[in-house]
C-alpha cells in the first residue's frame, strides 16, 4: 500500500482542473489531491518539506496566504538573532584594460565556524 497525504491547499478542490475531477456523470466532484509520498517531488530537499503537503506551488502559497499568522504565533521571534562573525576587508585591483580599478572585497567567517 502506498502511502499518501491530502493536499493541505484550502482551495485544492475548489480549482478547475480535471486532474481533481472524481465521481460517475451527475455526481461530479472537484477533490482535493491525493500526494504519493514517493512521487518524483519528494526527492529533493525542497520536495520532502513542502511537496509532502501540496500538490504545487499554488497550493502552498493558498495555505501560508491563510495560515501564516498561526504559524507565526506557534513559533514567535521577539528577539533578533545574531550570528557572531569577523569581517575582513582587501583591498583588490583589477585590469579590464583600460586602467586598473581598486575595489574593496568583504569576506564574512563565521567566529568559530571551521
Ligand atoms: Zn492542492
Amino acid at each position: 500500500m502506498t502511502e499518501f497525504n491530502w493536499c493541505h491547499g484550502p482551495k485544492c478542490h475548489q480549482r478547475h482542473t480535471t486532474g481533481r475531477i472524481r465521481g460517475v456523470k451527475g455526481n461530479k466532484v472537484l477533490r482535493t489531491r491525493k500526494i504519493t509520498k514517493s512521487s518524483q517531488y519528494n526527492q529533493s530537499a525542497w520536495g520532502q518539506y513542502i511537496h509532502n503537503y501540496f500538490c504545487d506551488d499554488t497550493c502552498m502559497r493558498d495555505y501560508i496566504v491563510k495560515h501564516l499568522r498561526e504559524v507565526v504565533a506557534l513559533h514567535p521571534r521577539p528577539d533578533a538573532l545574531e550570528t557572531p562573525i569577523d569581517v575582513v576587508k582587501e583591498v583588490k585591483t583589477y585590469n579590464y584594460g583600460y586602467g586598473e580599478r581598486t575595489y574593496t572585497d568583504t569576506k564574512i567567517t563565521e567566529r568559530g565556524a571551521n
